[in-house]
């Protein structure tokens, strides 16, 4: 088994700016896999500094897989993933762009969709929410929000000195949409709970992520008091985090960047579930080809911010959409992800 990379740069449509910074270039790890016959199974790392990656670490991390997994058959989908995490820790999006490629493999093999491999109903996916990142001025929030028209679920990025001020200027803007808001750390528990309050008489359905991430007394004393629904992104990374925040907030942000793999991704949905939780699974500013790995387990959650791809304007790849907010998976095999034309040459 082959693995080789191609780093992929693409721009956001606008700044992506969240309560801990941001930009509008970003740059991901094209992974692909073969055996030699010809047939490639794609898979995208998207890097975050915040958890610790870069490009650079990915592909450090990727010459470290490659003996690891070396001799393995591309079919051992459990046994790779297993094997990436003896090897290496952490790495997120390193270790999930090889379990992604690995899977597009497989069911590009048996000719079928990822998501009738797994035996899903693409039907079953909830809708995807659109983000409203943090904008500099109130006239480019509500533009940010008209071009969001098409989405029926805005996620607004709070995590400013002036939230109450963006809250109120999108539910405005937006009177009927279900809002959801994710302040990324930024609020300590007294503020949070105002910003609830707050919230709560604007409609929002559910605040993702107040409290920084190792805060699991403050967000459970949040949670205890909180009238809206608690979700965590930074305070859960793989699934033995989920089961420590049983009791502590209501629902979990699955990520494949910060997992690691898409065998782990359903390990924390199975471990959610069974702990009664909400599900959600997010993304980073990543192309289609990233989105698609997480898309094709849509079925199984309540609740999805697939978004990544439809911030650039100049994604790569085309395969599985957010359109109008919903989730088309197509009957495409493996992830359904076939390159651009135009790609690269910009
Ligand atoms: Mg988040």
């Amino acid at each position: 088994m082959k693995l080789s990379h191609e780093i992929v740069t693409v721009q956001t449509t606008h700044p992506f700016i969240i309560a801990r910074g941001g930009q509008s270039e970003y740059k991901t790890v094209w992974v692909k896999v073969s055996d030699g016959d010809g047939v490639e199974g794609w898979g995208e790392a998207a890097p975050s500094r915040f958890y610790g990656e870069t490009p650079e670490t990915v592909v450090a991390a990727l010459g470290r897989i490659a003996p690891a997994i070396e001799g393995k058959s591309a079919w051992s989908l459990e046994a790779i993933e297993s094997e990436m995490n003896k090897a290496i820790g952490r790495n997120g999006s390193a270790k999930s762009a090889v379990s992604a490629a690995l899977h597009d493999l497989a069911a590009k093999r048996l000719g079928v969709p990822l998501w009738k491999m797994w035996g899903l109903d693409p039907a079953a996916a909830p809708p995807s929410s659109f983000t409203i990142a943090i904008a500099p001025d109130d006239a480019t929030l509500r533009a940010r929000v008209e071009d969001a028209k098409q989405y029926p679920i805005l996620k607004v990025k709070l995590g400013t000195d002036h939230d109450a001020q963006i809250i109120r200027t999108v539910r405005l803007s937006a009177p009927d949409k279900i809002i959801r808001v994710d302040a990324n750390a930024a609020w300590t528990a007294k503020q949070a709970l105002r910003m609830i309050e707050l919230c709560l008489d604007y409609g929002v359905e559910f605040i993702e992520q107040p409290l920084p991430p190792h805060d699991l007394d403050g967000l459970r004393f949040v949670r205890d008091r909180s009238p809206l629904p608690i979700v965590a992104d930074e305070s859960c990374i793989v699934a033995s985090d989920v089961a420590r925040l049983a009791g502590v907030v209501d629902g979990i942000n699955i990520k494949l960047s910060k997992c690691g793999g898409l065998r782990e991704a359903l390990k924390m949905i199975a471990t959610a579930r069974a702990h009664g939780m909400l599900v959600m699974c997010g993304c980073m500013i990543e192309t289609t080809l990233g989105i698609a790995a997480a898309a094709h387990f849509a079925p199984l959650l309540d609740c999805a911010d697939l978004d990544g791809a439809a911030l650039l304007r100049d994604d790569p790849f085309s395969g599985p959409s957010i359109g109008g907010g919903r989730i088309a998976l197509g009957d495409a095999p493996g992830l359904g992800v076939t390159r651009r034309a135009a790609a690269g040459k910009r």
